[in-house]
């Protein structure tokens, strides 16, 4: 007798999501199991290119891969709807536009912008976490660029996020023949930028942003925000209210949560909004739910979280479709025996990159900083290697090694990466 198929549902199609979909689908048979991928847009956003957006270096669409594309071919069924609740106890979800059960959840809903309560915030502040939200930021940077009056761009937040907005930003009005009267400016609450990145890397970017003309502001919290009658905001500093910053524009890139969708009956998650995860992604109290990317809350083995990168997400996806197909769909078990420890998740970030521009990045990569030509060569190949192993749900094992932490998969690692950069050669002397 034929088991019936195992349903999983896959919340989110951002990076944890889309690519944990087509890398799944690949192990699991039409006649043991399927794979529902759910988001409330038709595209996946390449989200780490939106900044490029906000600056008008690249368009809405350079940065959206209609999610049909991606999948094609694929034991994958598409539902474009938005998420509205999840119920764990019936293996239950409510969408906007229907109700569906499932065996196996994955929940990669992403994040949203965190304000810390902080008076005038939200309502005076532009956020960037989507395409939509760098549309606007353009529009809005784009009329203050072609005003005649002194204007002044304030991004509170020195994270990934704002150090890239600022210096693609910068940039725009350096090319835009407008720095003397449009100026940047990056506030910090924390001593650093960057905090938690490698201190020499810290430095390097330090250095090219206040190149880029970029006024950079540490151990500086911000109290409050307020409305200047109508022209822009003001910006408050924990210092009793004596420092405040004028902005014609104020972009909040200063925290974020974990997207707030409502699971009753309720599970842990730590303060700032995450769902928090075992050692194998998976909710201790529904074994047959997991969780990744930005919304979980995944720890190393220092009990320290992972942070919310793409890199990251991609891994932790590129984990359970192997994880997932093995356990819950091979033997048919959904009420899932408990998982062995070696198979818990396990990554040591190896490459960090940050894009401060148009076509402008900086690196850590095996100790070293690196920037000009080899920084943007690693990030063509990161960003070549993803949309291959995507189109392929993994098949393409010279671009899937990038993701693997086997002494075989560096080497053929290695090869791509000199292959990909020779291709690149000829096709620059062509
Ligand atoms: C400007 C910027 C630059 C960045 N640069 C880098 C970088 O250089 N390197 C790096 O590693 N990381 C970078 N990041 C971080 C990276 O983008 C995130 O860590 C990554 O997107 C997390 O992936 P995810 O799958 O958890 O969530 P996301 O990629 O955010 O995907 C979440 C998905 O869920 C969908 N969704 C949300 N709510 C609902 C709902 N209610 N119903 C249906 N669908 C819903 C969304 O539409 C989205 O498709 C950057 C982020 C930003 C904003």
């Amino acid at each position: 007798m034929s088991r019936p198929n195992k349903r999983i549902v896959i919340l989110g199609a951002g990076y944890g999501g889309i690519f944990l979909a087509t890398n799944a689908a690949r192990h699991i048979k039409e006649e043991t199991g399927e794979v529902i991928l759910v988001d409330r847009n038709p595209y996946h956003q390449l989200l780490q290119e939106i900044h490029l957006v906000a600056a008008g270096f690249r368009t809405a669409n350079d940065v959206k891969i209609p999610i049909l594309t991606l999948i094609a071919g694929m034991n994958i069924k598409f539902i474009q709807s938005a998420v509205k609740q999840i119920r764990p106890d019936t293996n239950l979800i409510v969408l906007e536009s229907t109700k569906i059960h499932y065996d196996v959840l994955i929940v990669c809903l992403g994040a949203s912008t965190k304000y810390f309560n902080i008076k005038g915030a939200e309502e005076n502040s532009l956020p960037l976490r989507s395409i939509t939200d760098a549309s606007l930021i353009y529009d809005r940077v784009n009329s203050i660029v072609n005003s005649d009056k002194k204007q002044s761009v304030v991004i509170v937040g020195g994270g990934a996020t704002g150090v890239s907005l600022g210096g693609a930003l910068s940039d725009f009005i350096n090319e835009s023949k407008k720095s003397d009267s449009v100026s940047v400016t990056i506030i910090e609450a924390l001593p650093t930028i960057l905090s938690g990145w490698d201190e020499r890397l810290v430095k390097k970017v330090e250095e090219v942003l206040r190149e880029k003309g970029i006024r950079i502001i540490t151990s500086s919290p911000v109290a409050r925000v307020e409305n200047a009658d109508g022209d822009g905001s003001d910006i408050y500093l924990s210092d009793d209210g004596k420092s405040k910053i004028h902005s014609s524009i104020n972009i909040w890139t200063a925290g974020i949560k974990g997207y707030d969708i409502p699971i009753n009956p309720e599970i842990e998650k730590t303060k700032d909004g995450k769902i928090i995860v075992n050692e194998f992604c998976q909710i201790d109290r529904y074994p047959n739910v997991f969780s990744i990317g930005d919304i979980a809350a995944v720890r190393d083995d220092t009990g320290k979280l992972y942070p919310p990168l793409a890199q990251i997400a991609v891994r932790e996806a590129k984990y359970l479709s192997n994880l997932i197909p093995k356990h819950f769909i091979a033997n048919g078990d959904t009420d899932a025996a408990p998982l062995s420890i070696d198979e818990k998740f396990e990554y040591n970030i190896k490459v960090q990159l940050i894009s401060l521009g148009n076509d402008d990045y900086v690196g850590f990569f095996n100790n070293h900083v690196i920037s000009g030509n080899l920084a943007r060569l690693v990030e063509e190949f990161s960003m070549d290697a993803y949309i291959t192993t995507l189109k392929s749900g993994g098949r393409d094992i010279m671009n899937t090694s990038l993701y693997g932490d086997d002494i075989f998969s560096h080497l053929v690692s290695g090869i791509t990466f000199a292959r990909f950069t020779f291709v690149k050669w000829l096709k620059d002397i062509a």
